[in-house]
C-alpha cells in the first residue's frame, strides 16, 4: 500500500530499528517510546485492523514469543499489549514493557529515543535468528 510507513519499513525503504523478523511479521522499537522496549509488531502484508488478519494465531504467538524472551532481558515485570490503530493505518501491536522498579520512566524512553541502536542489538541477539 502506498504511503504506508509501516509497508515502507517492512520493504526496508523506511528507517526502523528492527529486532525480529520472520517471514510473517517484523517488529521494531516504536519511535515515540512509552517505555523502554516499548515495540511494534506489524504483519508483513498490509491489513487495516489486527483483527483482519487471516491468521491472528499465529501473529499473536510470534507477540507471546517475543514477550517471553523480552521481559527478563529488559527486567521488566510484564508487558502490555494495545490495539489502537489510529495513527498508522496498519495493522499493529504494542508490546509495551511495564517495571516493578522504577527505572524512570522519562530515562528509560530517552534511552530509546536518543541511543536507539545498543537497544535494538541487544533485543535482536537476545530474539535469534531470523533478523536481515
Ligand atoms: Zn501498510
Amino acid at each position: 500500500m502506498e504511503n504506508c510507513v509501516f509497508c515502507e519499513i517492512v520493504a526496508k525503504k523506511a528507517p526502523a530499528f528492527i529486532v525480529y523478523e520472520d517471514d510473517e511479521t517484523i517488529a521494531f522499537l516504536d519511535r515515540y517510546p512509552q517505555t523502554l522496549g516499548h515495540l511494534q509488531l506489524v504483519p508483513k502484508v498490509h491489513h487495516r485492523w489486527i483483527y483482519e488478519l487471516p491468521d491472528i494465531g499465529t501473529f499473536f504467538a510470534t507477540a507471546q514469543k517475543i514477550i517471553r524472551v523480552i521481559i527478563p532481558v529488559l527486567e521488566a515485570d510484564h508487558v502490555t499489549l494495545g490495539t489502537f490503530g489510529r495513527e498508522v493505518k496498519h495493522a499493529h501491536l504494542w508490546i509495551v514493557p511495564q517495571y516493578k522498579k522504577e527505572i524512570g520512566l522519562q530515562e528509560g524512553k530517552q534511552r530509546q529515543q536518543e541511543k536507539p541502536t545498543q537497544l535494538a542489538q541487544l533485543l535482536k541477539e537476545t530474539l535469534g535468528g531470523g533478523v536481515s
